[in-house]
């Protein structure tokens, strides 16, 4: 039943402004909230809708969208056509902002910062011509920020509610004041008062999330956890002090998932869907299929899958030639790991690949198909992160019977049990990591009954957005 806030009216028009969202463009996790959460927020009564770049990847034809409006914004004294286009994808209504020099690339391709400020810039101005007038502005991330830094400046009275959900504090979006200017934005709207801020850079540089933080009405971030650990130094990234002086403002929702998209059981992208009673069987032929297409072996060992963003974030440094070739002596194992991005982390880990190169695969790419054949078929599945907001794959993971294997940070702490529904190391070094490793191999070939458990326990869990939909909607009517 809908929750009446302070004012006796009903908040049920929400919009979300975001960089992805899934499955019209997807780099991260991101994409899956962003795409997911508003068909949950439907079942608790809220229309919640996507305002996000048409970018240049999104094939508009395809998705048959609409052209509903079109305006011209004035940036550097020359005039940017933005069209407005409109699309329903799986019940949710998308608009979508195309324009042929900020959005005509991928998600993060170019300058991010000219990108969403040009993006926050067209969204402020087609809040007045959209058919639907959100009760809430929902901001995720840096990217969309901005639009409640400038319309935080209205009285209350006169404008939405405003939410912003950081869900990752590593990607802040530092700007020059001059950009600023640039997009017709004040820059005594985006001051933000605070040492650590502007001891970090000149004081001619702004911080477009911190803007956000101390603007928006509600702050959310992705895991209960990440919202502690994030007021400390250590995973602050120097906003600490800022998001500690709004913790009253400030929630942990743990993310869910997409469930229908992510089920073993209707999963179009799989060698061979399985229901959960099916779970070895159905494993064995998925991890049949990938071996015969990453020209693996065909052995009894455990296939260990990782799939990320290779980032400073996730762990990549943790994985030892050495140590692998030396486990993989006495406890034979393969390796599958799947991710993009930067390009030292990727030399790393081809490095690593070198050296074992019977058992272990690397697949530089962004591969949707391969990553759910991954889930599908491995035993074991690997989210090492030094931190983690929130963290999907070890729920996708669980989802599809594969035991993850995580360090005990932000989400991942919230969402695996040791020896219950995965195995969880503390310290981020690689001896703990080796050691860690060590233990799911024995675990595998020495103790099958607690193997068997951790993966009939992970398949149990409901990681679908039930839980978490409800905490969204209790905050909007808070605001
Ligand atoms: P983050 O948001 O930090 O990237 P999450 O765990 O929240 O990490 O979400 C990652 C999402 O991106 C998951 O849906 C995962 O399957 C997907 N993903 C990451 N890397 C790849 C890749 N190389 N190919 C396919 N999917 C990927």
């Amino acid at each position: 039943m809908l929750k009446i806030n302070k004012n006796n009216k009903m908040i049920t028009k929400i919009l979300f402004c975001a960089a992805e969202a899934a499955p019209l463009a997807k780099v991260g996790g991101l994409a899956d909230v962003v795409g997911s959460l508003p068909e949950a927020l439907k079942a608790q009564g809220l229309d919640a809708r996507i305002l996000m770049p048409a970018h240049g990847s999104i094939s508009l034809k395809s998705w048959k969208a609409k052209k509903i409006n079109s305006f011209l914004i004035k940036i550097d004294k020359k005039q940017e056509r933005v069209n407005i286009w409109y699309i329903k994808v799986k019940g949710t209504s998308y608009y979508l902002l195309q324009n042929k020099n900020y959005f005509s690339g991928h998600v993060y391709e170019g300058d991010s910062i000219s990108k969403y400020l040009f993006f926050a810039r067209a969204a402020l101005k087609a809040l007045s011509l959209l058919p639907f007038k959100p009760q809430v502005i929902h901001a995720h991330d840096f990217h969309a920020a901005s639009i409640i830094t400038e319309l935080s400046t209205q009285a209350r009275t006169g404008r939405p509610g405003l939410v912003l959900t950081i869900h990752n504090l590593q990607h802040q979006g530092w700007t020059e004041e001059k950009a600023l200017l640039k997009f017709d934005f004040c820059k005594t709207d985006f001051q933000v008062r605070d040492k650590n801020i502007s001891n970090k850079k000149t004081s001619t540089w702004i911080n477009l999330l911190a803007a956000g933080i101390k603007s928006a009405d509600k702050i959310t971030t992705v895991s209960p956890t990440y919202a502690k650990e994030i007021l400390t130094p250590a995973y602050g990234y120097g906003l600490e002090k800022l998001l500690s002086s709004r913790r009253k403002d400030l929630v942990g929702i743990l993310n869910g998932i997409d469930v229908k998209t992510y089920n073993p059981a209707g999963d179009i992208n799989l060698a061979q869907k399985y229901a959960s009673k099916d779970v070895v069987a159905g494993k064995q032929n998925n991890k049949q299929a990938v071996r015969a297409y990453l020209k693996l072996k065909e052995d009894n060992s455990p296939l260990f899958v990782f799939i990320a963003r290779f980032s400073n974030q996730k762990g990549l440094d943790l994985f030892k030639a050495e140590d692998l070739l030396n486990l993989q002596k006495k406890f034979p194992f393969q390796l599958v790991i799947l991710g993009s991005g930067e390009e030292k982390y990727e030399q790393m880990i081809l490095a690593v690949n070198k050296q074992l190169p019977d058992n272990m695969r690397t697949i530089i790419a962004f591969d949707e198909t391969l990553a759910h054949n991954l889930y599908a078929s491995a035993n074991y599945f690997l989210v090492p992160s030094k931190f983690e907001p929130c963290g999907l794959t070890q729920m996708m993971a669980m989802r599809y019977g594969a035991v993850p294997i995580v360090r005990a940070t932000g989400g991942l702490k919230d969402t695996v049990i040791h020896e219950k529904t995965g195995l969880v190391f503390k310290q981020y070094t690689s001896q703990a990591f080796n050691r860690v490793l060590k233990q799911a191999l024995l675990v595998y070939y020495q103790q099958p009954a607690l193997y068997k458990k951790m993966r009939s326990d992970g398949l149990r869990q409901d990681w679908s957005w039930q839980a978490s939909a409800p905490e969204y909607q209790r905050l909007y009517q808070e605001i």
